[in-house]
């Protein structure tokens, strides 16, 4: 078991976890990140429907709420982000449709109020939101449900893969110097008068800052410390994946209040899912899936796309939104000092959290030197980070050059998603542990097969990367092996 010391502890390897180390690491301090899972990514980011830059048009954002301030903050430093770790960033603009007369009420409100805090709350480089009629949404949507007389547009929406974000951020906040712990998980906090202690699964460490970005988990961290001074309600939403073969059914992310939305995503699919405001609160931490609300869920996207189906679903699952003000809407955030315990700082948006990710690492700067951190500048900062090759998205002169540099990338093995072996490698020397660890970086088993055909091959080529026979590889650490036994091996041992 191992002691260590570090001036600033960020537990979490979410979203916001990683926005924060990154943002750390422009300054010559001593961070450590710790997260208990074996990668990143894979709590509640893992299941986001993607969408960046909103707030536009959501009448919930008000300027008098510190979520709403840190999401428009977020709004402009997204895609400059995104350009600087090379992670795909894609605008599609989203279309909140209008059923009736009655209904051009609220996005009359939202131009309104668009226009009256634009420059003064929204950045002013947010585009402006506006009104289309009938014909145009036809134009634009010809799969749309007929019933719609039009829509409130909002050009700033744009889809991105979150996970591969917080990848990327973890990877560039070690590489400028943030010490990173993967399988870490926080078990106890003792506060002393300057600095916590902190008991982990691997050991202990004494830290004079701890950011508590644990995600569904940050009630549970806080208290851990004495400084849950706030009350979560976690709300249940269900999203599902659709195969890429439908993924030209729909160009804009499409949404109701009531209905939930539908909306392409970064790699060519489509998605949907229920929205909060149509959500009940969840038993916490229940991330089971039900037919009930799988056909609930179905039955609100055929009203908006009828062409959707069932069929078309090639996954789904259920993320937990963790909100502060469940009876009035989803209008705070947890990020700030705690007011019991100094020096302990809480993380967590709730929603939309990763648009407001790149904003709250700013702030946390901000909250760490007003509470005695002296940040200087690290002059070695390298904001860039090299992106993985993406075979499938290359010209075939480019496919010819990386082939002739390394022959594995001429042996494909996930046929839906047009994967190679030299992709899986690369992930694994970036530090891919699991299946679900070279699934999210370069995506063998998120096509319509799910990694019925290529989950085998992938096991093989991860065993002999990590140096561990096949039956030690993990879907996601822990006891999550797909291989119980060698084939005949129980034959063996009873001869
Ligand atoms: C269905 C759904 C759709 C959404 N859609 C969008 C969207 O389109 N756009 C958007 O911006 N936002 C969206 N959100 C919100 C967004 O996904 C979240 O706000 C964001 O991902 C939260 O990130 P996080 O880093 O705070 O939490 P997490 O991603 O959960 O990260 C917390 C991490 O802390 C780790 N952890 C917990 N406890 C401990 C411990 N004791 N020790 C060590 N590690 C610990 C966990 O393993 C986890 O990896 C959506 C959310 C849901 C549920």
């Amino acid at each position: 078991m191992s002691q260590i010391e570090t001036e600033v502890l960020i537990v979490g390897g979410g979203i916001a976890g990683t926005a924060i180390a990154r943002e750390l690491s422009r300054y010559k301090v001593d961070a450590t990140l710790v997260e208990k899972g074996v990668d990143f990514g894979q709590g509640i980011t893992k299941c986001s429907s993607t969408m960046m830059c909103q707030g536009s048009n959501t009448l919930e954002f008000r300027s008098e709420y510190h979520n709403s301030r840190l999401v428009w903050a977020g709004m402009p430093l997204m895609a400059p982000l995104c350009q600087e770790l090379n992670i795909p960033l894609k605008r599609i603009g989203s279309l909140e449709l209008i059923k009736n007369q009655a209904g051009m009420r609220r996005p009359e409100k939202m131009i309104r109020r668009f226009n009256e805090y634009r420059g003064k709350y929204i950045p002013p480089e947010v585009e402006p939101i506006q009104l289309i009629d009938r014909e145009t949404l036809r134009s634009w949507e010809p799969n749309l449900n007929k019933q719609f007389i039009g829509a409130l547009y909002d050009p700033n929406i744009a889809v991105n893969d979150p996970v591969r974000l917080t990848i990327a951020l973890a990877e560039n906040a070690r590489q400028n110097g943030v010490n990173i712990l993967l399988e870490t998980e926080v078990l106890g906090i003792s506060a002393g008068i300057d600095t916590f202690d902190v008991q982990t699964n691997n050991g202990s460490i004494r830290c004079r800052y701890i950011i508590n970005a644990a995600g569904e988990y940050i009630g549970k961290l806080a208290q851990m410390a004495n400084a849950d001074d706030f009350a979560l309600y976690p709300v249940k939403s269900y999203q599902a994946v659709l195969d890429k073969k439908i993924g030209g059914l729909i160009n804009h992310m499409v949404f109701t209040t009531e209905n939930g939305m539908v909306s392409p995503t970064i790699h060519g699919n489509l998605f949907f899912g229920i929205s909060p405001g149509t959500q009940r609160l969840g038993k916490a931490h229940d991330h089971s899936t039900d037919q009930k609300l799988a056909d609930a869920a179905m039955k609100h996207a055929q009203e908006l796309v009828p062409d959707v189906s069932a069929k078309d679903i090639i996954n789904s699952f259920v993320g937990f939104i963790v909100f502060r003000n469940f009876e009035i809407g989803w209008h705070e955030c947890t990020v700030g000092v705690s007011r019991w315990v100094p020096r302990f700082i809480n993380a967590s948006i709730g929603f939309p959290g990763i648009c407001a990710a790149p904003a709250v690492a700013k702030e946390m700067v901000e909250i760490l030197t007003k509470n005695g951190l002296r940040l200087e500048e690290n002059p070695e900062f390298n904001p860039y980070r090299e992106a993985m090759p993406d075979f499938s998205e290359l010209s075939d002169e480019e496919k010819k050059k990386l082939i002739a540099q390394d022959p594995r990338y001429g042996h494909v093995v996930c046929r839906c998603e047009t994967v190679t072996e030299g992709e899986i490698v690369e992930a694994v020397k970036r530090g891919a542990r699991t299946l679900d660890g070279v699934k999210f970086r370069c995506r063998p088993g998120m096509g319509r097969c799910q990694g019925g055909f290529c989950g085998p091959r992938v096991t093989k080529i991860l065993a002999r990367e990590l140096g561990v026979p096949e039956t030690e590889v993990t879907k996601k650490g822990g006891e999550s092996r797909n291989l119980i036994y060698k084939s005949k091996e129980l034959l063996e041992a009873q001869q």
